[in-house]
Parts: C-alpha cells; sequence; structure tokens
C-alpha cells in the first residue's frame, strides 16, 4: 500500500492527511493547532472500519518537531493508528509556498532543496520557515523516509515572460528576484485536471480559467493545462479583494498614506494584509458568509463589499478570456467558491455575451460533489469543483519517490 503522509506546516499549526494514493482513501487527517503554546490542541480523525472517529488532544507543544513527533505516533497507536508501524508509511510530502524560479516541479528532498527554500524565505516569510521546519522535523524524526515538496508556486512557471515582468525597471527582477510568481498553483492544478476529466477532453486542448475563492483568493488562466497567468504575484496580496487583503490597488496609495499618516512598514504591512478587503471594505468580518447575512439585512457597506468582490472576478474573467483567446471551462472552488450559490450566481450574471448560461437549479442544488452547473447549452461549461490539494500532493509525491528509485 502506497500510503502518503502530507504535512502543511503554518506558523503556530502542522495539518497532516494520511492517504492511499493507490485508491485515494483518506486514513487519517488532524490539525495541531497553537503550537508554541502550553494548552495546544490536536485534533485527530481517523478511520476504524468503514467509519471515522475523532480524538482531542490538549498538551504543552513548543516546536513543530514535538507536534509532529505526536503525530506520527498517533498515526503508529494501537489505538487511535492507522498504520502498523513507520515502515507503512511511503513517504511524506511537504505543501511549500514558495520555491521561487528554480522550482516547476516537484522536488525530491535533498540539502540543496532545503537550501533554495531557505533562500525562498525572504520572499515567503511567513511559510517558508515553518515549511523548512517540518522538513527538518521529519530528517530527525523518520530519518528513512522519503520527503517530497510540492510549490504553490510551481504550477505558475509556465506564465510567459510578458505575463510575469513588472514595469519597473529591469535591473529589479534582474537583482532581486522581483517578479509576478502566483500562489494556490496547486489548487489550480488540480482543479483544472479533474475539469478536463469532467468535460472528457485532454487539458492540452482546453482553455480553463480557474477561480480559487477562499479567504485568500486568486484566478488563474490554464492553457493547454499551463498556467499562463494569475491574479496573484510577487506576494499573495495582489489581484481579488480578499478575506482582509486589498488585492490590486494603486502602489502610489501606499506611499500617500506612509506621508499622510507617517505609516511604518509594519503599519502599512497590517493595513494592507489584515485590516482591507472583504473585512476592511464591510467594516463587519472577513467571513463571506456573515457578510452575505448582512447583504440580506440591507446592509449598504456589506452589499459594497461583495459587489466590489465579484465585479474583480468578472474582470479577471474577461481578461483572460481575452489573452486565451476564448474559454472552454470556467471553475468554482474553495470556501466560497464551493459553497456560495449567491456568489456563483452573480458572477455568471450578464455573462452571456462570453458564452456563459448558469443552470440556476444545477448551481442551487450543488453538494459537494464536482459538477458542471451551466446550462447543457451554455457555450462555456461552468464547474464547481471541491479543492483537493492533499490529493494532488500525495499523488506527486508518490510519483516522485518511484521516479527516483526506478533511477
Ligand atoms: P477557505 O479559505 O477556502 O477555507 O474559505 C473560507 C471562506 O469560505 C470564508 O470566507 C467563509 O465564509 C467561506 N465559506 C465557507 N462556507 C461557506 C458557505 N456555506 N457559504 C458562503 N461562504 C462560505
Amino acid at each position: 500500500m502506497k500510503n502518503v503522509l502530507v504535512l502543511n506546516c503554518g506558523s503556530s499549526s502542522v495539518k497532516y492527511e494520511l492517504m492511499n494514493v493507490e485508491n485515494s482513501r483518506v486514513l487519517a487527517r488532524g490539525l495541531v493547532e497553537k503550537i508554541g503554546m502550553e494548552d495546544a490542541v490536536v485534533n485527530h480523525h481517523y478511520l476504524k472500519g468503514e467509519d471515522y472517529s475523532d480524538v482531542k488532544l490538549v498538551k504543552n507543544i513548543l516546536t513543530h518537531r514535538e507536534g509532529i513527533r505526536i503525530v506520527v505516533g498517533l498515526l503508529t497507536d494501537a489505538e487511535v493508528g492507522v498504520v502498523g508501524d513507520l515502515a507503512d508509511i511511503y513517504g511524506i510530502g511537504h505543501r511549500v509556498v514558495h520555491g521561487g524560479e528554480a522550482y516547476t516541479d516537484p522536488a525530491y528532498v535533498t540539502q540543496e532543496v532545503k537550501d533554495d527554500i531557505k533562500k525562498c524565505i525572504e520572499l515567503a516569510p511567513l511559510h517558508n520557515p515553518h515549511h523548512l521546519a517540518g522538513i527538518e522535523a521529519c530528517d530527525s524524526l523518520i530519518p528513512d523516509h522519503h520527503q517530497v515538496v510540492v510549490f504553490d508556486t510551481a504550477f505558475h512557471q509556465t506564465m510567459p515572460k510578458k505575463a510575469y515582468i513588472y514595469g519597473l525597471p529591469y535591473e529589479m527582477y534582474k537583482k532581486y528576484g522581483i517578479r509576478r510568481y502566483g500562489f494556490h498553483g496547486t489548487s489550480h492544478q488540480y482543479v483544472a485536471q479533474k475539469a478536463a476529466q469532467i468535460y472528457k477532453k485532454r487539458i492540452t486542448d482546453l482553455k480553463i480559467i480557474s477561480c480559487h475563492l477562499g479567504n485568500g483568493a486568486s484566478v488563474c488562466a490554464i492553457k493547454d493545462g499551463k498556467s499562463i497567468d494569475t491574479s496573484m504575484g510577487f506576494t499573495p496580496l495582489p489581484g481579488l479583494v480578499m478575506g482582509t487583503r486589498t488585492g490590486d490597488i494603486d502602489p502610489y496609495i501606499v506611499l500617500y498614506l506612509m506621508n499622510k499618516d507617517a505609516l511604518s512598514f509594519a503599519e502599512v504591512n497590517t493595513l494592507l494584509n489584515r485590516h482591507s478587503g472583504l473585512y476592511g471594505l464591510s467594516g463587519i468580518s472577513r467571513d463571506f458568509r456573515q457578510i452575505i447575512k448582512e447583504v440580506k439585512k440591507g446592509d449598504e457597506r456589506a452589499r459594497l463589499a461583495v459587489d466590489i468582490f465579484v465585479y474583480r472576478i468578472k474582470h479577471y474573467i474577461g481578461a483572460y478570456t481575452a489573452i486565451m483567446n476564448g474559454l472552454d471551462i470556467l471553475v468554482f472552488t474553495a470556501g466560497i467558491g464551493e459553497n456560495s450559490i449567491e456568489l456563483r450566481e452573480m458572477v455568471c450574471s450578464n455573462m452571456e455575451y462570453l458564452g456563459i448560461n448558469l443552470d440556476e437549479k444545477k448551481n442551487r442544488e450543488f453538494n459537494s460533489q464536482e459538477a458542471v452547473i451551466s446550462k447543457d447549452d451554455s457555450e462555456i461549461k461552468v464547474m464547481c469543483i471541491p479543492t483537493n490539494e492533499e490529493l494532488l500532493i500525495a499523488t506527486e509525491t508518490a510519483r516522485v519517490i518511484d521516479g527516483m528509485k526506478k533511477s
């Protein structure tokens, strides 16, 4: 059995999933939260017979290494474990946000790969250090296991230069690597592959726009199976309005505010990343459900926040249809994309000119299984596909390990 352990290490958390890649069955998944605190929490969800059970631990967990040690213990535990021993785990796949320009594909973990991830800390200071901590924890806890890293940025490395270079002096790119990198690559890649399967065509013959709409949100243009443009950039800040992030703004606004209100670097950072977006616009919440509730009660700022969110999505759909010279499939995914009937309706309204014709009934009846939600005669197929980054990371991890063993 090829069981792959997928790890996603955040600043104070480790999200994990153990999956049999031969049948895509999840054997266990869970989350270690509040790492660094005495009352850290582990929620472990495991397969017992045909059903899943839960166990919750509250413990002093000060490091990622300790968190992962507990996860490995739970997976092999006599009571709540799902594998006999560690030899039943084929390999470990790590989600890594930033791989810079060096990685267009997942990579087998070596010292060189770890050094490259370290070099990218400058570009993803909130993510890469914790991914590295997770890899190093596995190095010492389970040193005989193969490890693979799957980068969020890798899928977008196929973008042409005209899509990723900014209108700054070219030296800024050469000197500092300032360019569009794009994020959510694993999710865009997964849903695009699924969409092609549902459409029963080769992905290399399709033009797809994928809308990953969660707390973080981005749109991606995928032509012939390759990302050719995406709305996030040098950082995950630009593009769509997000839960708390601005999305696209005129960069001069930052200089203006620094001058006007004497804002420091830290204050500007907080303003752009934490106080803006749906939260800053509505003044209510970053949570889309909450905002929609207030829209229904007649709150005008909530309405404005939703209108801007929808407007920007339409804006990118139009732009990406133009650069691809057409569109076959529009995909909605992630928390808002998968769950908000209203959002999908708003985005697809008045898009008949483009060839988008949503089926209201199918849209309303969508129930978490991937589905086509456009009318049968809609020129462009609209699909709702739950994202599954873990599945893609697990299968890619197994593929890389298989290749490594053969060579
Ligand atoms: P994610 O980052 O993918 O977990 O998505 C989080 C976002 O999805 C939040 O804004 C949630 O409000 C939103 N979301 C989750 N469930 C629903 C739902 N049933 N209807 C509308 N939005 C939802």
